[in-house]
């Protein structure tokens, strides 16, 4: 080694010593330690009966929460919890939310008691510099979050968190927003968009079991751009045509898809499950990215 080499490896080592404390502290405040990478789900969620029935797609979401490691805590971003600002729930114990009328009084005896982790919202918070993440103590779980995560986790041991959306923000924001989470797949944590990606509620046809010919067309247009990784024309989805925008009419159960996509990594693979449209203007296919 020459005297130059020499001084320039001595420059990096007070870098080198920092990075290593900075590890270490991490691992000290961090619950969650270092774990693989763990996967990331897209879910269309569709009916809140989908916790209580049995159907094609809980029994998907059940054999999900099967072949997924079983992760330290959820991390949900749900289409049922808008904000005025960013918030994670950081309360010990979120209560089941039964945001939905119309439904058999069995579906509002239910209760998922999953503990919530103050722990998974301060390190959220602390991952995203974007905004200004506020901890929330009076939500809960929406059933965007529990009707699946009931199918997906029964025995409600696994500690969950939501985090809302923020409706005064675009698309292209919240995709940037998810990157920051990046850090959380490495602790063992699940991050799980939850959603419709074609849901027009206000041209519903209940008889029908299969999706209106737009409907079909837009799940097929999303599908060929995420195989595709063109993820722009989908955080620009008001540009795609007349199939997109009767697909979002307005976009809370579009926006966690964009959570997902902006946290896909580019060894991750990528399957669909649920592929289906339903009841004219529903589409339930959901995404697995995992490497
Ligand atoms: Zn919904």
């Amino acid at each position: 080694m020459n005297r130059k080499t020499f001084v320039t490896a001595l420059g990096t080592l007070p870098f080198i010593m920092k990075t290593m404390k900075l590890n270490q502290l991490e691992k000290i405040i961090s619950p969650f330690g270092n774990t693989d990478t763990m996967p990331l789900l897209f879910v269309g969620h569709g009916n809140p009966m989908n916790a209580i029935t049995e159907n094609e797609f809980a029994n998907t979401w059940m054999a999900l929460g099967k072949i997924i490691p079983k992760p330290n805590a959820i991390l949900c971003i749900s289409a049922h919890w808008e904000t005025n600002g960013t918030f994670v729930t950081s309360m010990e114990k979120p209560k089941t939310i039964h945001d939905f009328g119309g439904f058999p009084q069995e579906l509002f005896d239910v209760q998922y008691p999953a503990p919530g982790s103050t722990e998974l919202a301060f390190e959220t918070k602390n991952s995203i510099t974007k905004t200004i993440v506020g901890l929330d103590k009076d939500w809960g779980l929406d059933h965007g979050c529990w009707s699946v995560v009931k199918r997906m986790y029964p025995d409600a041991d696994i500690p969950i968190i939501e985090m809302s959306l923020d409706y005064n923000k675009p698309p292209q924001w919240h995709y940037d927003l998810a990157k920051e989470l990046a850090s959380l797949r490495r602790k063992g944590i699940l991050i799980l968009g939850s959603g419709n990606w074609v849901h027009n509620l206000g041209i519903m046809d209940f008889n029908r079991e299969t999706g209106f010919d737009w409907a079909i067309e837009a799940n097929e247009t999303i599908k060929k751009l995420i195989i595709d990784e063109d993820y722009q024309p989908l955080i620009n989805y008001k540009s795609l045509g007349r199939a997109l925008q009767l697909a979002v009419p307005t976009n809370e159960h579009y926006l966690p898809l964009l959570y997902i996509l902006g946290l896909k990594e580019a060894n991750d693979h990528l399957s669909f499950f649920n592929d289906k449209t339903i009841g004219g203007s529903i589409s339930m296919t959901g995404i697995k990215l995992f490497n």
